[in-house]
């Protein structure tokens, strides 16, 4: 008989030790304990079962007791709790949970796989009778329980756990609340990459609370620390996990500071005699060989081979974790590895980043579907880490990108690779081979970027996209500049000020760069172009209109409205802007108030379709996602859901009333009146009493007036040029400090922002009512003003969603 090898656990790592050290040596003597009934269950598994897409509950049994027993001669005692080690006699004391005895089991070698537990927060209520955890076939039987017999519950904690769980119980037809303390969806990805997973969760109908905390738990659901109450017939919690180490502490071996047992490279801990894997140890980060933990199931088994290979007296060790996660939400797959922005900023590593939107397969082939990409590498190139989010493809492109950075391979190495293609799979230009050229041209400077966050006032935005995929939204005071035309049209461009230049997802931003750089601009590229842009700028993404109704997950496919009711268009495997052109030429066929019906594939459409109805003045009356499609009802013009007063739609009309002659409060209005209408809104700014000085013209013409309307004119600022600050004016040296400032830092002018609004189509209204109190005549007036009424005014205000008094 060869030595007698104890595992404590016997699911992922335990189970995979124990199979693999008697494949290697038959004649070791290997008992599992687990104090569980059920071993090598499949934990991953269980939110699926949960919502019915496993359906047969023997499925989640990897294996049995009796079946591994008799395949490898295994003693495995499930009900059995192993409760202290006696190092020095090398003993285990186990209870049999079942009859309650107690016995002392010796061992040569110890293994523990104790895994993880999940965490109960100290929130009032959290041990309810009606909160579950979800660790076990237990926990997963209870909850189906639960879901069977409700309509409503709540998630705690939007991590990979989390998010399994709410998809599963949206499937089942439930309303799900999701409440996480953090101010985004899977605390592992940077936000902005989490942006169209919260989308998602959204367009299924998921009431997602960000940021927000549970201040106690009852019996008919959570109440908010904020106030707000969430009603649900259960609550899962879902706030991550903590090892089970207290067997490990208790043994006096050695643990980190999270409490997880320390190991070397073969993964025995201090004591020879004892090794540790899966959940419950800390193993060295594959970047900085620093200790770190991951809680997921392919290091658990990559490290119960090592224990087993060393133990049974081969040459074996752990090469580090590097955190490679997946997760499916939806119609959405999220994967990542290797460090996040926000882990690299906090170690203060050195990096650059990339982000890209590949398409998964050629747009000419069917259901191409863009992924979202961010990668981060060293200044020499060295892979940090990488997140993808898309409909498919993103598991392959993480994946291809995890072997990389595992094999040391730099950004370059990415261009050089040779990866399978046929149009269904893939691109002769592989997405990772995009990624390895992205990253090179930032690397030898082909291109200079601007992030998406980046601060950057001073850059004049040239968008280089079509004027037809401008109707979703452009960035403030952007200038439309189609690629095609860029070459004539340079001589409209600012030499003096630093461009930053845009497409859709950055590939025409990196050809214009290329053409303006070489003319002798300063031209950087949008790094992702506009839709990397409105994840970091547009948190609303995938926000619904109130009048969206019940969402149809369930069902496999989207049917097609039966004949003689609304249009049906499908767009599906068409890529943005492709949904949307067809969409503005389907509208443009309908008769106003008739209906489309439009279903697209590309998430991407979900995000503009909003967005495109308001800057089109149509109607977006709901969008709901069914079998992976996307499918928005959308009427022809202010249809009556969202009808206003005067027949142009909310969300698209923006009214500002500018009362004041201040310098710094007439720049805020056209700062905000440009930026709205940049962005596709119609803006009226309706100037009053004192904010009828902005518009007069410095020289303007001699008019008969009265003396007292002489008088006014003369104690009143003439022209835009002519405005003081509200405060710290100083007799005018506040103002022309301002001034300079804002010269030095680019920022324009007010006669300039004047001049933008013109131009951006802005109406320019005069009170006639302020006009005549005041004096002020039509001819003193600068060119493109209009001069009408309260009632002017009051029928745009109520046309529109915004209206600012300034
Ligand atoms: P486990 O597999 O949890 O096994 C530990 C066992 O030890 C338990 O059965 C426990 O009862 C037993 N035990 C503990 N203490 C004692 C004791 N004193 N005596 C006897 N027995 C004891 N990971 C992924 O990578 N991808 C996924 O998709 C994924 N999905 C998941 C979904 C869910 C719902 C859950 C809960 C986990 C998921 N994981 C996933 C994580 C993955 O399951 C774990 O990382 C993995 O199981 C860890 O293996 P382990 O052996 O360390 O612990």
């Amino acid at each position: 008989m060869g030595k007698k090898v104890v595992i404590v656990g016997g699911v992922a790592g335990g189970m995979s030790c124990a199979a693999r050290i008697k494949r290697l040596d038959d004649t070791m003597d290997v008992v599992v304990l687990e104090r569980g009934p059920d071993v090598s269950f499949a934990n991953c598994g269980m939110p699926y079962y949960i919502g019915g897409e496993i359906t047969d509950r023997a499925n989640m049994l990897v294996q049995t007791a009796a079946s591994l027993e008799k395949r490898y001669r295994l003693d495995i005692r499930t009900r059995h709790e192993a409760v202290r080690i006696d190092r020095e006699k090398k003993t285990i004391e186990v209870r049999n949970l079942e009859s309650g005895e107690i016995y002392i089991e010796p061992y040569d070698v110890l293994v523990l796989s104790p895994g993880a537990s999940p965490v109960r927060p100290p929130i009032p209520g959290a041990d309810g009778p009606k909160v579950y955890v979800l660790n076990n076939l237990g926990d997963m039987d209870a909850i189906a329980a639960a879901a069977r017999n409700a309509k409503k519950a709540t998630v705690i904690g939007a991590g990979f756990i989390g998010l399994e769980l709410v998809e599963n119980l949206r499937r089942l037809g439930l309303e799900v609340a999701l409440i996480e303390l953090q101010d985004q969806v899977l605390p592992p990805f940077d936000r902005e990459m989490t942006q169209p997973i919260l989308q998602e969760l959204r367009l299924n109908k998921v009431d997602v609370r960000l940021g927000k905390t549970a201040a106690f738990i009852d019996d008919r659901g959570v109440q908010l620390k904020n106030g707000a109450r969430i009603e649900s017939d259960f609550v899962c919690l879902c706030a991550g996990v903590r090892p089970n180490t207290e067997l490990a502490r208790d043994a006096g071996l050695e643990l980190g500071v999270r409490g997880h047992i320390r190991v070397d490279e073969t993964m025995r801990t201090r004591d020879p005699a004892i090794y540790a894997v899966g959940d419950a140890v800390e193993t060295a980060d594959l970047l900085t060989s620093e200790p770190t933990a991951y809680p997921l199931a392919g290091p658990a088994n990559r490290q119960a081979r090592i224990a087993a290979d060393a133990i049974c007296g081969r040459v074996a060790s752990y090469r580090g974790t590097q955190g490679t996660a997946i997760v499916r939400v939806f119609s959405l797959t999220a994967a990542c590895t290797g460090w996040n922005e926000k882990k690299l900023k906090q170690a203060g590593m050195p990096y650059h980043r990339a982000f890209l939107h590949p398409m998964q397969h050629p747009r000419y082939y069917p259901n191409a579907q863009p992924i979202g990409v961010k990668i981060l590498f060293s200044p020499q190139g060295k892979i940090l880490g990488a997140q993808a989010v898309g409909a498919e493809g993103a598991d392959v492109l993480i994946d291809t990108l995890a072997t990389a950075m595992r094999t040391g391979a730099t950004v370059q190495d990415l261009e050089q690779l040779e990866l399978a293609y046929s149009p269904q799979y893939g691109g002769a230009k592989h997405g990772i081979n995009m990624i390895g050229y992205v990253a090179s041209n930032i690397l030898n400077g082909d291109v200079a970027v601007i992030d998406p966050d980046e601060d950057a006032p001073h850059i004049q935005w040239i968008d280089v996209r079509s004027p037809d995929e401008t109707e979703c939204g452009m960035l403030p005071g952007a200038m439309l500049v189609p690629l095609d035309e860029l070459r004539a049209r340079t001589d409209e461009l600012p030499r003096d000020r630093e461009l930053g230049v845009y497409c859709a997802v950055g590939l025409r931003g990196y050809i214009a760069c290329r053409i303006l750089n070489q003319m002798g601009f300063k031209a950087r590229n949008l790094n992702g172009g506009y839709r990397s842009w409105t994840w970091y700028h547009k948190p609303d993404a995938g926000s619904l209109p109130a009048s969206c109704g019940p969402c149809g997950v369930k069902s496999a496919a989207v049917p097609a409205p039966p004949a003689g009711s609304a249009a049906f268009l499908d767009c599906s495997g068409m890529q943005c802007p492709g949904p949307l052109l067809r969409v503005k030429e389907a509208v443009s066929k309908l008769a106003p108030g008739q209906e489309i019906e439009v279903a697209a594939s590309d998430p991407g459409f979900a995000a503009d379709v909003p967005a495109w109805c308001n800057s089109t003045g149509n109607t977006l009356i709901d969008i709901s996602v069914a079998g992976g499609r996307y499918v928005a009802r959308i009427a022809k013009g202010n249809a009556p859901v969202l009808q206003a007063s005067s027949g142009v739609l909310p969300g698209n009309k923006k009214t500002i009333v500018c009362f004041s002659n201040d310098l710094d409060r007439a720049l805020a209005t056209f700062v905000i009146a440009n930026g709205a209408a940049a962005m596709g809104s119609d803006v009226t700014i309706f100037f009053t009493f004192w904010g009828l000085n902005i518009l007069r013209k410095e020289k303007g013409p001699s008019v008969p007036k009265g003396f007292l309307d002489r008088m006014f004119g003369m104690m009143m600022p003439k022209g835009a040029s002519r405005l003081k600050l509200s405060k710290l004016n100083m007799g005018g040296i506040g103002t022309a400090m301002m001034k300079h400032v804002m010269r030095t830092k680019n920022v324009l002018s007010l006669p300039e922002l004047i001049a933008s609004a013109k131009a951006n189509g802005i109406r320019l209204v005069a009170c006639s009512m302020s006009m005549d109190v005041m004096g002020i005549k039509p001819e003193e007036l600068i060119e493109g003003v209009e001069i009408a009424g309260v009632g002017n005014y009051l029928g745009e205000a109520g046309a529109s969603n915004v209206n600012l008094f300034i």
